[in-house]
């Protein structure tokens, strides 16, 4: 059993600490056939590109990668900002028609469009009442869902990192969209039971690193062991092959 790739990583062009192409060495050293760099989208607090436009730079450099045939292939994505309640996200569709792959994942730190929304976004959680709670886990359920309604989404980033959902929701969504569910070696937070959860409803699950540095590019084994835990059945796993 080997790993195919690794969907989502960032470089300098956000908050990434190294260029596309050190982070395509990192891919091929891992014996990785492909790499994506997806970087975050313009209205995350901080750490997004400055402007929507550094997708198609970042994609001029995986061309000019690619067209070298340097042994592994350079996809080029973006993990946009969900930005309001009703599927809006932070890269137009006009950019993320040129590149290869449309990540989306919540985020607590970003400029909302839909008023209200960054209230939501801007509660601790554990300052919150069971009602409160409550409203929150539905009101980002309610935005994941329409995202993946009406964008061609690819990946469902972290799904419950930092902002809850109802797992069984979501993961009704991205089954119902082909929506991949990620599981993230980088953040290491998910459990075999939340896991299962998804998997009921018979989503695919990718691994991705998530790396901000060439040392995590690749370092998935912590994602297919989670997987293996929660007796997922390798193909429902679309980036290992066996
Ligand atoms: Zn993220
Ligand atoms: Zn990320």
């Amino acid at each position: 059993m080997r790993f195919i790739g690794d969907y989502h990583t960032h470089t300098r062009y956000s908050d990434g600490r190294a260029t596309v192409r050190e982070m395509v060495e990192a891919g091929r050293a891992m014996g990785l056939e492909e790499v994506a760099i997806t970087d975050h989208g313009p209205r995350n607090i901080g750490t997004g590109v400055s402007n929507a436009r550094a997708f198609l730079s970042i994609k001029n450099e995986a061309d000019d990668i690619n067209n070298n045939q340097e042994g592994i292939k350079v996809l080029v994505g973006a993990e946009a900002d969900v930005t309001g309640v009703n599927g809006e996200i932070d890269v137009p569709e006009d950019i993320y028609r040129q590149l290869d792959m449309l990540l989306v994942g919540l985020h607590p730190y970003v400029l909302p469009e839909t008023s209200g929304f960054g209230m939501i976004l801007g509660n601790p959680l554990y300052k919150l009442s069971g009602g409160m709670r409550r409203k929150v886990i539905n009101t980002n359920t309610k935005a994941l869902v329409e995202v993946m309604q009406r964008h061609p989404v690819d990946v469902i980033t972290h799904p419950g990192l930092q902002m809850p959902i109802d797992v069984a929701e979501v993961a009704r969504a991205c089954s119902r969209t082909d929506t991949a569910f990620e599981v993230n070696t980088g953040h290491d937070y998910q459990s075999p039971a939340t896991i299962q959860l998804a998997a009921r409803e018979g989503v695919k699950f990718i691994i991705n690193s998530d790396a901000h540095y060439p040392g995590t590019v690749g370092h998935l084994e912590s994602g297919l062991a989670l997987l293996q835990q929660a007796k997922v059945p390798i193909e429902q796993i679309v980036n290992v092959s066996h």
